[in-house]
């Protein structure tokens, strides 16, 4: 059995440029798209081969000064939108007949753009030949100098021209020697591992909340207008901010927590759409959008190390007992116990217990006997509270 594994890690990086892109490849652009939109929703096209075959001379007559490429990725492009308008449709999500491109964004291809990171320089081909541009960048760029350049995308926002790149590179997966089972909540995440358990506290409610409440006095004393607009918006992009910052902080420490281990172990949530134990009104788990996006950070990160990353199945991960596997009662708040053996355990606690028993399982190392610690007052097996509280602290920049 080989003790390594190659994988592909894949993430798009944003830059911002220091120049202006002019309008009208922009307009161009997306009108092409929006025609050959159209086009496809007449008739049902969702294959790309065959959009390009009826569609691409037509275009490139219309468009001659247009570099051939752009008619290429906007049939691409167009291919992907239509794609998952008919998903949002069928799902009942989408209230508007015909799929429409709003927004000012190119997809570019290796034709049509040439990224020089030693020099944080990029060439785009327009309207008006390739120019060059500035990439401004911080210290989460440097990374990307040694990936592989995939496509990018040419973004118009109010506050200047954005460049998305997807980069992409191959990292060696080693053999895991054991798991940190990840239980992540709403206001703190919970780790199980042979050492014990740790606690690391996000308050990510807190803000939630506090953003609520801004957004709510905000819509109260605006009814309408710009204004109104800008400031929810300049709130969402803080909160997401500081949300973010605090995941890349959180997932730092998971992450180094579990490199002595090799492998960590998330639920799947694949196949739980809005399930009822994911609403965090019912029962203070994170929200879809949180949980997703945490567990992405999770993988990447860690597959960066060399760490291996699980995902086992959620079903019974915060009901049944750890050590005997029988259905736990509740015992006060957020505690459990077991009627069968006597443990009695913190929600968060069991879950990533049972989240690492199940990865243990899944990878066929036998489980070994656990030595819960026991409860010095009653001399039962206990996991009532993390052995270890840490907190995340949040500063301007933690992307890292
Ligand atoms: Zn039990």
């Amino acid at each position: 059995m080989s003790s390594k594994r190659l994988e592909t890690v894949k993430l798009t990086a944003r830059f911002r440029l220091d120049g202006e892109v002019d309008e009208s490849l922009f307009e161009t652009y997306r009108s092409i798209v929006n025609e050959l939109l159209g086009y496809a929703h007449s008739k049902g096209i969702t294959s790309f081969k065959r959009l390009k075959s009826e569609k691409y001379h037509e275009l490139r007559q219309k468009y001659p000064k247009l570099p051939s490429h752009f008619v290429y990725t906007a049939c691409q492009m167009t291919c992907s939108i239509y794609k998952s308008f008919r998903k949002l449709k069928r799902k009942g999500k989408v209230k508007k007949d015909k799929p429409l491109l709003k927004k000012y964004v190119i997809m570019l291809d290796d034709h049509l753009f040439k990224l020089d990171l030693e020099n944080w320089i990029v060439r785009i081909s327009t309207l008006n030949g390739r120019l060059k541009f500035k990439l401004l960048h911080g210290k989460y760029h440097e990374k990307f100098k040694d990936w592989k350049v995939g496509q990018a995308w040419l973004v118009k926002r109010t506050d200047g021209i954005y460049l998305n790149v997807v980069f992409s590179k191959e990292v060696e997966i080693i053999e895991p020697r054991d798991f940190v089972g990840v239980d992540l909540n709403e206001n703190n995440v919970t780790l199980s591992s042979p050492d014990g358990f740790v606690q690391i506290v996000t308050h990510e409610r807190e803000i939630r909340t506090g953003y609520f409440v801004k957004r709510r006095k905000i819509q109260k004393k605006l009814k309408t207008g710009r204004r109104r607009k800008e400031l929810l918006e300049k709130y969402g992009r803080r909160e997401r901010n500081r949300l973010n910052d605090i995941y890349h902080k959180l997932v730092n420490k998971i992450v180094e927590l579990s490199e002595k281990y090799g492998g960590i172990a998330l639920e799947d949530l694949s196949n739980i759409r809005d399930s009822v134990r994911y609403s965090a009104e019912l029962n203070g788990r994170l929200h879809r959008w949180s949980f997703l996006k945490l567990q992405s950070i999770i993988e990447y990160k860690a597959r960066l190390k060399g760490i291996e990353v699980v995902f086992v199945n959620p079903n019974h991960t915060s009901s049944l007992c750890p050590i005997c596997g029988r259905r736990l009662s509740p015992n006060g708040h957020r505690v459990l116990k077991c009627k069968k053996c006597g443990f009695k355990g913190d929600l968060d606690v069991i879950g990533s217990w049972n989240i690492r028993l199940k990865a243990l399982k899944m990878w066929g190392v036998s489980v070994p006997p656990e030595s819960p610690s026991m409860n010095p007052e009653t001399g039962k097996l206990s996991a009532t509270f993390a052995s270890k509280v840490m907190k995340v602290t949040e500063s301007q920049n933690g992307m890292g």
